[in-house]
């Protein structure tokens, strides 16, 4: 059991899209409590609202809001009561993010690729601070086995070399959270289970807390506590998978 107050801790969350005149309910009350150095699987069939929910926490969205919706909050403090350039400071230095397409810049090379993060949070220090990020970018594509192709555009490398770039973009700024939205979605199963490899000896050197979504119960399973999402909601336990997925 643990005791020390979750690092983020979502609490009845609802979106509803709206299109046109349809409305389209996605999140329906969904509660979610992260502790610092988990490792937490969001479990979800395609469409259950998986991205919707991490970009909700990551701030890259908001939630609805209703009179019952208590919002998000991190460290204690409420996402919504955040000022925009707050929001923007958690985004930047708070929140690291892996998304299933890698989203790198393809004219960059992968070291600016791994830069361009801390630009970002830094701004007008970057100056200053350049050798130290290059440095800490360097490491870290060091740790993910590429140090050696830092001067290589993302087209020159494979899927999942790709996304090693990408993870370690999402921790230039040395995030208090990894959020990684189907991090193996678009790798075939080796490769995917390199990239979990991956994210394993990162939080066994660093305890990063990390919350993934995923559709895939195999991914979820490497996680330290998987949770599901369906039909709005989070359900603590994962259901015992019924039928075996014919890949
Ligand atoms: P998942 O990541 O689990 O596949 P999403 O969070 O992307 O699910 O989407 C959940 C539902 O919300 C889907 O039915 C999707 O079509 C819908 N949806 C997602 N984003 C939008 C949007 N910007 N506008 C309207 N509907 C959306
Ligand atoms: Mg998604």
């Amino acid at each position: 059991m643990t005791t020390t107050p979750p690092i983020l801790s979502a609490r009845d969350v609802h979106k509803t899209y709206r299109l046109g005149k349809v409305r389209v309910p996605v999140l329906r009350g969904a509660h979610l409590d992260v502790h610092k150095g988990e490792a937490v699987a969001i479990l979800g069939a395609s469409g259950s609202g998986k991205s919707t929910l991490l970009h909700i926490l990551g701030a890259l969205d908001t939630p609805d809001r209703t009179p019952s919706s208590q919002d998000i909050r991190f460290e204690g403090t409420s996402l919504s009561s955040l000022s925009e350039r707050q929001r923007n400071t958690y985004r930047a230095n708070r929140v690291g993010f892996v998304f299933q397409f890698y989203h790198l810049l393809p004219e960059l090379s992968v070291l600016d690729n791994v830069r361009v993060g801390a630009m970002v949070a830094l701004g007008l220090n970057y100056r200053a601070k350049r050798p130290e990020v290059t440095n800490h970018a360097a490491a870290l594509l060091d740790q993910f086995g590429l140090g050696h192709r830092l001067t290589h555009r993302p087209a020159e490398l494979s899927g999942g070399e790709r996304q090693r770039v990408a993870i370690a973009r999402a921790l230039i700024n040395k995030p208090d959270l990894l959020l990684a939205d189907e991090p193996t979605g678009n790798l075939d199963r080796e490769t995917g289970n390199s990239i979990l490899d991956a994210l394993e000896d990162l939080r066994a050197r660093t305890a990063q807390t990390l919350v993934m979504v995923t559709h895939d119960p195999a991914v979820a399973a490497r996680a330290d506590r998987v949770v599901s999402l369906a039909d709005g909601q989070v359900v603590e336990a994962a259901p015992a998978p019924a039928h075996a997925t014919h890949a």
